[in-house]
């Protein structure tokens, strides 16, 4: 790339929202030079290993709830610009058929990432946006006229830009949090916390739950304040691992655990094995085991492993009858089945971690059109912005509406603007 190459849109980042902004601000602005520019080596890393490789590219139902962050209202009015119905008919339009699961969750019919990476960088070819890559950018400077892209491959005139870089999670695909930085050069302020989300959580290592590696069980977490009172709850798949608990109600909770551990930490995270049994009808089944034994009962409800750590746990005998059961006893293990106080100590990182919790605050952004408050011009998408949402296709439903509102908000005030304020006057 020469020195003096000019464009109307230069997108920093070519992951979900990057592409679609590219998409999206081409076909707005026929004829005008949109480029988009990545420093990964490989293009769309996370895309391919999202879903376990089969991209789960949004949800059936998806509203404010989902997510966290910035104000509800806020991300709804982004939410409501592309909802999940234009989704499924962009893609059908791009070739990729979408499919519903039991869980909501919708996955290409193809069952495979690549069919959406490949779609995407199709239909931004087609649209008529260039994609450059290992183009990583390392300032964005203001000019007179509209900004100055540059990196280790040159300098690019843009008079418009938009910020697409992601977070900081999974770096080693390209998202290594340098747009935090960018954002900030150009007058932004970053969340005063910005932290891993969706991230799996860590137990001691001689925490009885490390030694169950492999079990897998639907249960139910529950965040509690120093005050007793409860912040949070999910009831989801929860996977022991030989580092503490991944899968989806542990990488859902990690968030909430996370934030309320920076003001609050008295905050407890307690779970519970028998999601759908209260405590009372758990000592109420306990109270009528009569001669069955403790573990007899229990197995048929969980794994023989996890039965019998849960009574170790519990200080129980495992071949006790139920009948024997003392009153301090047979409340230790309504606590230890329902609401088992757990010990986190961290999370497993960045590395790990599905999306950054934090950045840009929406209130810094003009919410119509993605445009900057701070820098005309300049538009910001994607999970740089401060929202991330739950496990299940939202954080892609958050990528393509916030993309398709940058880019299309950015072609239109190229498409629209007096012709002096044109490129190729520009620096
Ligand atoms: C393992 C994993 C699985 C996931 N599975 C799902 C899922 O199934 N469904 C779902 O909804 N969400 C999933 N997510 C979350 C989802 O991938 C992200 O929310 C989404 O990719 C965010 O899109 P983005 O375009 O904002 O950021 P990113 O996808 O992070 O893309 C940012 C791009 O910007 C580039 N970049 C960064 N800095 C620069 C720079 N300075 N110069 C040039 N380029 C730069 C990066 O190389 C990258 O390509 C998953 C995440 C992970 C890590």
């Amino acid at each position: 790339m020469d020195a003096d190459e000019r464009a109307d849109v230069v997108i920093v980042g070519a992951g979900a929202a990057g592409l679609m902004a590219g998409i999206w601000a081409a076909r707005s602005a026929p004829g005008c030079r949109v480029v988009v520019l990545d420093g990964a080596r490989l293009l769309g890393a996370k895309i391919l290993v999202s879903g376990g490789g089969r991209c789960n590219v949004t949800h059936d139902v998806v509203d404010a709830t989902a997510y966290a962050g910035s104000t509800r209202p806020a991300i709804a009015g982004v939410l409501r610009r592309f909802a999940v119905p234009q989704t499924v008919a962009f893609f059908r339009e791009l070739g990729v058929e979408l499919k519903r699961e039991d869980t909501g969750k919708l996955f290409p019919t193809t069952d495979s990432a690549k069919t959406v990476l490949h779609a995407l960088l199709t239909g931004a070819a087609r649209a008529g946006a260039l994609v450059r890559h290992p183009c990583r950018v390392e300032t964005v400077e203001r000019t007179a006229a509209g900004f100055r892209v540059a990196g280790p491959w040159g300098t690019l005139a843009a008079r418009t830009v938009i910020l697409a870089t992601g977070g900081k999670s999974l770096p080693k695909s390209g998202s290594d949090g340098h747009g935090f930085a960018l954002a900030q050069a150009l007058g932004h302020t970053l969340t005063p916390q910005v932290f891993p989300a969706l991230v799996p959580l860590l137990l001691p290592p001689d925490h009885p739950l490390c030694a169950l590696s492999g079990i897998a069980v639907p249960a139910t977490l529950e965040l509690w304040a120093g005050t007793g009172k409860r912040l949070q709850a999910f009831t989801n798949a929860t996977l022991c691992t030989h580092f503490g608990l991944s899968g989806p109600a542990p990488l859902d909770i990690s968030r909430y655990w996370t934030a309320a551990r920076l003001t609050d930490p008295a905050t407890t995270l307690t779970i519970g094995w028998l999601p759908d049994q209260t405590p009372e009808a758990v000592d109420t089944a306990l109270q009528g085991l009569g001669r069955t034994a403790v573990l007899t009962w229990l197995r048929a409800l969980l794994p023989d492993r996890l039965a019998r750590t849960l009574c170790a746990v519990a200080a129980i005998d495992p071949l006790l009858p139920g009948r024997a059961l003392t009153l301090p006893h047979r409340q230790a293990f309504v606590r230890t089945l329902t609401r088992l106080p757990l010990p986190i100590s961290g999370d497993r990182g960045y590395n790990y971690a599905e999306v950054t919790a934090g950045g840009i605050p929406l209130a810094e952004i003009h919410l119509p059109t993605m445009e900057s408050r701070r820098c005309p011009g300049l538009f910001l998408c994607g999970e740089l912005c401060d929202v991330d949402g739950r496990i299940g296709g939202y954080n892609y439903q958050w990528a393509w509406a916030s993309g398709y509102v940058a880019g299309t908000s950015a072609g239109l005030q190229i498409a629209t603007a007096p012709r002096s304020h044109g490129a190729t006057e520009i620096l």
